[in-house]
């Protein structure tokens, strides 16, 4: 969602607000673990070990370089979000904003755009179905099942979050498929719960996951893999006053 970096003032500067606070509560930059790179000409993607972040913003830019490494750059893309940092980090530390994780599934086909849009057990769209059963499964492996099969909605997980070590750089944004995040959810919800309303010190980190299969058609080779993962260490105000210093 360009739109989410647009400025809306950039076409009437007389309509832009006078102070620069403001900018600190839109969306300036999105957390990406993969990259689209050209391979015999075709766009193939690769998965990352350390995070990518995207922006419009070259102060933003300069704040993830500094922050977590890596140097901005440009790269190709008709979004407005056309610079990029490959960071040397897998991990950062997050300030999740409050109601800041959304889940939600859907499933496009060809010519008919989104025909399945629901939270695993109801729909959320369009209005009419709204709140109806959807009728997906209830276990998450079933559900991918028949998502690889194109016969069920594929996961779109959306996070909000502010650097905890440059919160006033503005909120960031990660979006993820991973089936491995879905599974996830569960306790995630359950620990943001027991900070409703408030905003939550987290960690969100790139992680590989290598093991070697004793059965099945890949046994005997190890099989390696990334998935992201969001770890909640506790609300902000219950901060470490080095924490609060750092926020500040
Ligand atoms: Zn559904």
């Amino acid at each position: 969602m360009a739109n989410n970096i647009r400025r809306i003032w950039d076409a009437d500067p007389d309509a832009a607000p006078k102070e620069r606070q403001s900018f600190s509560d839109d969306v300036v930059g999105r957390f990406r673990s993969g990259r689209l790179v050209k391979m015999n000409g075709k766009d193939v993607p690769e998965s990352l070990n350390e995070w990518r972040v995207t922006t419009g913003d070259p102060v933003v830019a300069a704040t993830i370089s500094e922050l977590l490494g890596g140097v901005s750059g440009e790269w190709e893309t008709d979004k407005e979000d056309n610079l990029q940092v490959l960071t040397d980090s897998a991990t950062v530390a997050i300030i999740i904003e409050p109601d800041g994780v959304d889940a939600s599934f859907k499933q496009f086909a060809p010519g008919a755009g989104l025909v399945h849009h629901c939270d695993g057990f109801e729909f959320l769209s369009p209005e009419e179905d709204k709140g109806q059963p959807c009728k997906c499964p209830s276990l998450v492996a079933e559900r991918k099942l028949q998502a690889d099969k194109l016969r069920g909605p594929k996961p779109s997980v959306d996070v909000k979050f502010r650097l905890q070590d440059a919160p006033d750089a503005g909120i960031f944004r990660f979006n993820s498929g991973s089936w491995k995040l879905v599974e996830a959810l569960g306790p995630l919800f359950t620990e943001l719960d027991k900070h409703a309303g408030k905003q939550v010190r987290a960690t969100l980190t790139i992680e590989n996951v290598r093991y070697t299969p004793q059965k099945g058609p890949r046994a005997g080779t190890e099989v390696s893999y990334n998935k992201p993962v969001i770890k909640v260490l506790g609300a902000l105000e219950a901060a470490e006053p080095a924490d609060l210093a750092k926020a500040a």
